[in-house]
């Protein structure tokens, strides 16, 4: 009886929600003259036209008033485009709207509403164990429909959903660019509802008005991230920066990072981790390229926690750039790692190329015997991403209970020759990489 309770007070709070937008629109009714009777409400579906001029049908998510200032505030709208990568979502004016276009199913929409939130709340007989989760966060970028889904892993997607469903900020300048968001990203709620954030591009503050931003350009002297430089060659550079020397650099990272990044849950617990940032160097000083972050002391094995390229500088091969350095680190400090789960799709991608291209290279130029675990200790990549990154490329069979590579030279230059696994464009170079593995064995020896 109690957990039924539960349940009902759980229900009465969802229909509460539902029940808001309702109020919302009848406040901008008040206090807007759009010059329509008509004002769309969360949860309807209208024709809307995106910013390249065709129309697609959209749901709308959220209302607000416009951040302009001046006379005539006007309402905006939240919307996402049915069937579309939420990517796409983004905040519409009415003039954007067919308003005669209203699909009029508000009563079913309401109660699947009710039917999903009540799911959400209800995870009180649901026990989710970590394998499930793991096994939710790794196919989160298989784009599935709740249907296909197992139910507690459509139940934790929809739980996502609900806490992101909006991305707030639409684009950010940062140095000389100005980047379209993808993502929802936890800034504090008065920066958190700007449409454009303003970013400096070296210590990463981020800024509401475009006027602070230019003062804070005439006040601000840091040219490159804090931390110590440990990679340098031509006109890349890469700092090591710890998180509990740098928080807030490190927060502000973390922050600008989500803006690119559907799954992450890291933001403000930066200290027990290590942050790799990659610069590219001019006269100016060192501009962000991208980043990886890496626990201090992972009990799973990751030697990546978090990996991004941001997007301006996006297939241009820093992203493989970025992995081969975290593996670069790794053979110094003598361990293998994998990189933490659930990995973007973009990500994937990039890793299995690394993989593959690494290990083609090994075995083109090796003679004689070797074995997995050969592989591993020379690459640091795990056992487990050497055996499925051979199974990819059809070059190990599973023989009396153990994996056993099977590979002839012919194979090895047909793979090399294909796009996919050629040379990374930027490499590392080895002895430009000035990286020392922590102290650990004070640790040791105080044992
Ligand atoms: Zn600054």
């Amino acid at each position: 009886m109690a957990d039924e309770s539960i349940v009902l007070s759980k229900t009465a709070s969802v229909n509460q929600q539902i029940r808001n937008p309702a109020i919302s629109k009848m406040d901008e009714k008040n206090t807007t003259n759009a010059g329509s009777d008509v004002l769309p409400d969360i949860g309807d579906h209208f024709m809307i036209k995106r910013s390249d001029d065709t129309w697609h049908a959209a749901e709308v998510v959220q209302t607000r008033q416009s951040d302009h200032s001046g006379p005539g505030v006007k309402p905006e709208f939240y919307v996402h485009y049915d069937g579309f990568n939420r990517r796409l979502d983004e905040w519409v004016e009415i003039d954007r709207f067919d308003l005669s276009s209203k699909i009029e199913d508000q009563q079913t929409k309401v109660k699947e509403l009710t039917i999903s939130l009540t799911d959400l709340t209800d995870g009180t007989d649901r026990k989710i164990t970590r394998n499930q989760k793991r096994k939710h966060d790794e196919i989160n970028h298989i784009q599935k429909t709740y249907a296909e889904m197992d139910p507690t892993t459509a139940a934790l997607e929809k739980e996502h959903e609900a806490i992101t469903k909006v991305k707030y900020i639409d684009k950010i300048q940062i140095g000389k660019y100005e980047i379209d968001a993808w993502y929802f990203s936890p800034y504090p709620e008065e920066y958190g509802k700007q449409s454009k954030l303003w970013i400096c591009e070296y210590c990463l503050k981020y800024m509401r008005l475009e006027k602070s931003y230019r003062y804070h350009q005439t006040q601000c002297f840091q040219r490159h991230p804090p931390g110590k430089e440990v990679y340098r060659r031509g006109t890349i550079s890469v700092f090591e920066v710890d998180g509990k020397d740098a928080k807030i650099y490190c927060q502000n990272l973390c922050l600008l990072a989500k803006l690119f990044l559907d799954h992450k849950t890291l933001y403000f617990d930066v200290e027990p981790f290590l942050f790799y940032i990659l610069t590219e160097v001019d006269r100016a000083g060192c501009h962000l390229v991208g980043y990886f972050s890496k626990e201090k002391e992972s009990p799973d094995g990751n030697n990546v926690a978090c990996i991004l390229t941001l997007p301006p500088f996006q297939r241009k091969g820093y992203g493989k750039f970025i992995i081969a350095l975290s593996y670069e680190i790794s053979k110094i400090d003598g361990s293998v790692g994998s990189p933490e789960k659930p990995l973007s799709d973009l990500g994937k991608l990039s890793y299995r190329s690394y993989w593959s291209w690494v290990l083609l290279e090994i075995l083109r130029d090796f003679r004689g015997t070797l074995t997995i675990r050969d592989l591993s200790r020379m690459t640091s990549i795990t056992q487990n991403d050497i055996i499925s990154t051979l199974q990819s490329l059809n070059m190990v069979k599973y023989w009396k209970g153990q994996h056993v590579i099977c590979v002839t030279p012919k194979l090895v230059e047909e793979h090399l020759k294909s796009a996919q696994y050629k040379k990374p464009p930027i490499t590392v170079d080895v002895s430009c990489l000035r990286w020392e593995p922590p102290r650990r064995g004070f640790k040791m020896l105080k044992k």
